[in-house]
């Protein structure tokens, strides 16, 4: 653990973490679980969406998701960890610790978008949240399929290619979450 973080705790440790919270910070190991992304590789199968990479190399912030093709990520950042506000709370032990903890990681977040839209990258955030149900999976989909649709009429511009009759800029895409 870095000292900056460390030293938000009493005595530099974790002092009386639950039962319940030791267990959830063990199996919370990295960004996700297994589930969710499994869940975002079958949404994206039934959409019918090729063209993607699940976990690329070399790309910062390690994106889950990489349309290499038309240049567009997508990040499913974890609730507790990404201090989601509509699920992720802030443990009450340790608490300053955890304050910390989440807004570095959401300032990194911010620092990755912003470097990855300075290389001409779309960058989607989705949240965990959002691959569990139906409804706001089918939502995640469309601003994906939005994100590739909009880069794909970008690079037809670049190389001069004809568009089509009413594919002109009107469309919109909103990154926000
Ligand atoms: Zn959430």
């Amino acid at each position: 653990m870095e000292r900056s973080l460390r030293e938000k705790l009493p005595g530099g440790k974790f002092l009386n973490v639950s039962a319940v919270r030791s267990k959830t910070m063990a199996s919370i190991k990295g960004k996700h679980g297994k589930s969710t992304e499994r869940k975002l590789r079958m949404a994206l199968m039934r959409a019918g969406i090729r063209g993607w990479k699940l976990h690329p190399q070399g790309i910062q912030g390690n994106p889950d998701v990489h349309f290499p093709k038309t240049k567009v990520v997508v990040f499913v950042d974890g609730c507790f960890w990404h201090g989601c506000p509509r699920c992720g709370h802030v443990p009450h032990t340790n608490s300053t610790f955890w304050h910390a903890k989440f807004s570095r990681n959401h300032e990194r977040d911010l620092m990755n978008t912003r470097a990855l839209k300075k290389l001409g990258m779309k960058v989607i955030r989705i949240w965990e949240h959002s691959l569990k149900n139906h409804s706001s999976t089918a939502a995640a989909i469309d601003r994906i399929r939005l994100a590739l649709e909009a880069n794909r009429r970008i690079d037809q511009k670049k190389k001069g290619f004809p568009l089509s009759p009413g594919s002109g800029s009107r469309v919109q895409i909103d990154s926000r979450r």
